[in-house]
């Protein structure tokens, strides 16, 4: 018997088993034939205070009894009217313009054509972008763009446009980024910089400091080279404070949000602009309006899933509870990161990652696919990025979870 189904990120010919899920609660997703298999990185770093979240799901199950969808290009609903205030609220000014779209990817295409747009309008077209070396930021075209280039998109290298790689900044490194980051704003024709704050998430994990992630949004803004911030993964939490970008006071042009922002639940992203960006498609000529769509943008169930998270956020301690899986994970991750066959232990928030030393690295490498199938057979869900290994679980998970994970980790890193 075999699906139809033709899976993301997956190579049907090594035959490799697929799980079959039935359901999931908190941590932890069960399959048909009753295992009880740990979310270890909250399904592809989506999940935030668990699986069927009760207050989400019964959101979701009330707003299907009112409105399912709607045109939303001059429509309007009210679960979409009370997720864009209530995130102006709750995001630091002067980010207050909020474009709905679906995915991570397309709030960076939104992001995107948001900064050519406005140059474009203001009469001084400029179209360069900026990327940071190792970036990941979707897997539209667009997106691609603006990524690292290897193996993923080599097949469709020819229609990428053309970006300005700036180095990743290594530590003790950190000047020749800055250096380069000035002297590519410094020729005037950059519209803008798109970066992942703090981490890099499919890049490896890779950490920097918020030293240097404020030093690079300065020299953008005495350029007048848009900041966009790619939050995706890193918001909500998951670096320890509700965004990455206020540890270093950062406050970009644009910001991109997605998988976090239902809990995890249901598919939505948003793009939230400063005033001058909107400003800049404000007219009365049709022709300077944001030319952007997707079908299901602003989709009322989805921001009803939204605002349920925004609810639990404001009403529940879950800074707390970040803080509190921050330091299980670094006592956990202490008795580990001493192993010989580990390189590299680094933490930003709830976010733990090593890089398994071996012969060969590499995503294609034999290592990662070992990993994962040791991984799966230990009932833990662990997708490493060729040789590294995180661990990015779900806030909610306990201590007896948490411990498994790092056994599993130990076991099979000692064996290898
Ligand atoms: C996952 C991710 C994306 C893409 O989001 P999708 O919803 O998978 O399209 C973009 N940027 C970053 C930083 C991500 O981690």
């Amino acid at each position: 018997m075999t699906s139809p189904i033709w899976h993301p990120f997956h190579q049907h010919g090594l035959k490799e088993p697929i799980p079959l899920v039935s359901h999931a609660d908190g941590a932890a997703v069960y399959t048909n034939d009753g295992r009880r298999i740990i979310d270890a990185i909250s399904s592809w770093w989506v999940t935030t205070h668990g699986h069927c979240h009760p207050r989400i799901m019964s959101a979701v199950r009330e707003q299907t009894e009112k409105l399912d969808q709607l045109i939303f290009a001059g429509w309007t609903h009210q679960p979409a009217e009370d997720l864009a205030a209530e995130l102006v609220r709750i995001l630091p000014r002067p980010l207050n313009h909020v474009f709905f779209s679906d995915s991570g990817s397309t709030s960076v295409e939104v992001a995107l054509k948001m900064a050519l747009g406005y140059f474009v309008n203001r009469g001084d077209a400029r179209h360069r972008i900026l990327v940071l070396e190792h970036s990941y930021h979707g897997d539209t075209i667009g997106s691609m763009s603006v990524g690292a280039r290897g193996v993923f998109n080599r097949a469709y290298a020819p229609l990428l446009f053309d970006v300005e790689t700036i180095p990743f900044p290594v530590t003790g490194s950190e000047q020749a980024t800055l250096d380069a980051l000035e002297y590519a704003c410094a020729l005037g024709d950059a519209a803008a910089f798109i970066v992942e704050p703090l981490i890099l998430g499919a890049g490896g994990m890779l950490v920097y400091s918020p030293a240097v992630l404020a030093e690079m949004r300065a020299i953008c803004e005495v350029h007048g080279v848009l900041f966009i911030a790619d939050e995706v993964m890193t918001a909500w939490g998951r670096t320890g404070t509700l965004l990455a970008c206020e540890q270093a006071n950062v406050v970009p042009d644009i910001l991109c949000l997605s998988k976090g922002l239902t809990g995890g639940s249901l598919p939505l992203a948003v793009t939230i602009a400063t005033p001058a960006i909107f400003d800049a498609h404000y007219s009365t000529d049709r022709a300077l309006q944001f030319f952007h769509s997707s079908s299901y943008t602003g989709n009322a169930i989805a921001c009803a899933a939204a605002n349920a998270n925004l609810a639990i956020w404001r009403e529940e301690p879950v800074l707390v509870r970040i803080s509190d899986l921050a330091a299980r994970q670094s006592a956990n991750f202490k008795k580990l990161a001493d192993h010989p066959g580990i390189a590299n232990p680094r933490q930003l928030g709830t976010i733990v990652a090593m890089d398994i030393t071996a012969k060969e690295a590499g995503y294609l490498s034999e290592l990662g696919p070992h990993l994962k199938a040791a991984f799966t057979a230990s009932d833990i869900l662990l997708r490493p990025l060729g040789n590294t290994v995180y661990v990015m679980p779900p806030y909610c998970i306990d201590d007896h979870d948490l411990a498994l994970i790092y056994d599993t980790i130990f076991a099979v890193v000692d064996e290898l």
